[in-house]
């Protein structure tokens, strides 16, 4: 899967970084930055988590996991 972060919109909640680290961290004014292109397979869960979490809408799939 992949996720896609639109930083222009994030607000810096942090609330990626902290539900998927392996995912998401941010830069120094606490915009998130993407960690990786394409998201493993056993970090889909908690990057899906983050996604649903982030209060600004910031994060989207751009594709799900094949078979689900
Ligand atoms: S949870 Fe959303 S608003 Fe907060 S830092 Fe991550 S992308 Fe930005």
């Amino acid at each position: 899967m992949k996720i896609e972060a639109n930083r222009e919109v994030c607000v810096s909640a942090g609330m990626c970084a902290l539900s998927a680290p392996e995912v998401f961290d941010q830069d120094d004014d606490g915009i998130v930055e993407l960690l990786v292109v394409e998201v493993p397979a056993e970090h889909a869960d908690s990057a899906t988590r983050a996604a649903a979490v982030c209060p600004s809408g910031a994060l989207r799939h751009v594709e799900l996991p094949k078979g689900d």
